[in-house]
């Protein structure tokens, strides 16, 4: 037997590539995983996983100040930030070990190293730490290389004054301040941890607002919390890297590039705008045996989708093409304080007749009992139908309480129903912000 042979060969194991290999093993197929770094890819190690034990840090740190509320008397010790640093550097590792132990469970062989084709069916690998190249064929190859930090022109990141995301989540000391150059999603999380942290932080975006694709009155009250929080907000502005000598770490976060050096040319691979590969419904690209998921196809740059799409590459490329990604209804979150998130039907735009309901978090039970009062729920219903069509959650948990609007929306029913809505919840919002589209929400005052 030719050890080097597999049914499916995946270059990649961040959430795409990882979900990818383990439904195809576990719907029978030989399969190996080429990674060129660390199992877990951007999402455990520079993405994901790692903003959000920093985030959870200083939301940690902020409830032990506000712990008094409770009748504690507590006092924080200075924060040493090489600690919490560490702390989440020890937890992806100890995640990065239970994916290990998955793939391994499953039989997938995992080589080190960086892949590219040779032909459509033949990577070769190079391991560069140990001088080696090998050859692997693979049946099917899934294509889950996920992406990089972009810089902006004349720049490049030196790691020390310039730097990326990846390197601003392992700084070992807070800087006195940081100007973070892109206002989306990354940047308004970086300004959040790191403005709660004491450092002081301008946060400049090009667009007329931060979030310029998402709701206005969402991201300006993102805009406003940031602001309570100390942090400069610059918006419309194209020149915030003409005078940088002011800051000690200016990070760029203003988008990600495609980890497209793969060899593509050889095999002629369809790709569009910076290098992302083009795939249809299958998440199969322009060669027959070749699927792409996750980043490098550049639908969504998030990990639910990349799974998502992972999970139904293996099933295609093991049992043909039965299973197509369409119609998505795709939470998207920012992990601000308190947390915004949203989701909307994969239509939304068609939709012309929309009334909306909104439902303070102030008149939530559970949100007093939180002690986590800011923010609102918003509610888009198509008048016609009554079908809630998108929510716009800021407040604490709307990370978690998101999960619920996109099955409410993914499962098309017409109207929410009281009798699944447990109380104290915060999910209960939802339903409340629902009510008041129709003026009947019973836990607001009548409006005069
Ligand atoms: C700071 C930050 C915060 C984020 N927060 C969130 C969040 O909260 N929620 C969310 O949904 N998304 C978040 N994202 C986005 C999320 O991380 C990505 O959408 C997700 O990781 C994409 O998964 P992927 O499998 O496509 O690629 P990746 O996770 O990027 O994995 C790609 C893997 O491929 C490997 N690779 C690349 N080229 C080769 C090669 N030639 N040979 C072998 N291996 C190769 C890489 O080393 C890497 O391990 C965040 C991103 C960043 C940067």
């Amino acid at each position: 037997m030719n050890l080097n042979r597999y049914d499916v060969v995946v270059i990649g194991s961040g959430p795409g590539g990882f979900t990818a290999a383990v439904r195809a093993a576990q719907i029978g197929a030989k399969v190996a995983i080429v990674e060129k770094s660390f199992v877990g890819g951007t999402c455990l190690n520079c993405g994901c996983i790692s903003t959000k034990f920093l985030w959870q840090s200083l939301k940690t740190k902020q409830k032990i100040q506000k712990s008094y509320e409770y009748g504690f008397k507590a006092t924080l010790e200075p924060v040493v930030f090489e600690d919490i640093v560490s702390r989440k550097n020890k937890n992806i590792v100890n995640i990065r070990k239970g994916m290990e132990i998955i793939l391994s469970s499953y039989n997938i062989s995992v080589l080190n190293g960086s892949a590219s084709f040779k032909d459509k069916n033949t990577l070769i690998v190079l391991n560069n730490e140990k001088n080696e190249e090998s050859e692997i064929y693979g049946d099917k190859i899934i294509i889950a290389s996920g992406t990089k930090p972009s810089i902006v022109k004349d720049f490049i990141f030196d790691g020390n004054k310039i730097i990326s995301s990846t390197d601003a989540l392992n700084l070992r000391e807070i800087p006195k301040n940081m100007l973070i150059i892109g206002g989306g999603v990354i940047g308004i999380e970086m300004a959040t941890i790191f403005a709660g942290f004491s450092c002081q932080i301008t946060l400049a975006e090009c667009a007329d607002s931060l979030l310029p694709n998402e709701n206005s009155e969402i991201s300006e009250e993102i805009r406003k919390n940031l602001s309570r929080q100390g942090v400069e907000v610059i918006t419309a502005c194209t020149n915030a890297l003409d005078n940088i000598s002011k800051y000690e770490k200016v990070l760029i976060v203003t988008g990600r590039t495609p980890n497209s050096t793969l060899g593509l040319n050889n095999l002629e691979i369809n790709t569009i705008g910076k290098g992302f590969i083009e795939t249809n419904e299958f998440c199969q690209t322009n060669i027959d045996n070749v699927y792409a998921v996750g980043d490098i196809a550049g639908k969504n740059l998030l990990a639910c989708s990349a799974q998502n799409e992972g999970a139904a590459a293996a099933e295609n490329a093991v049992k043909g093409n039965i299973v197509a990604v369409s119609n998505l209804v795709v939470p998207q979150v920012v992990f601000a304080i308190p947390q915004s998130s949203s989701v909307k039907v994969s239509d939304f735009s068609k939709y012309k007749n929309i009334i909306f309901g909104k439902f303070p978090f102030t008149a939530n039970g559970r949100a007093f009992i939180e002690n986590e009062r800011a923010g609102f729920v918003k509610c888009a219903v198509d008048k016609l139908t009554e079908k809630p069509l998108a929510f716009w959650i800021i407040g604490a948990h709307s990370d978690e309480i998101v999960n619920t609007a996109s099955q409410i929306l993914k499962s098309g029913i017409k109207h929410i129903s009281r009798e699944t809505m447990f109380h104290p919840s915060l999910s209960e919002s939802l339903l409340n912000a629902y009510e008041d589209a129709f003026g009947k929400c019973t836990e607001i005052a009548a409006k005069k």
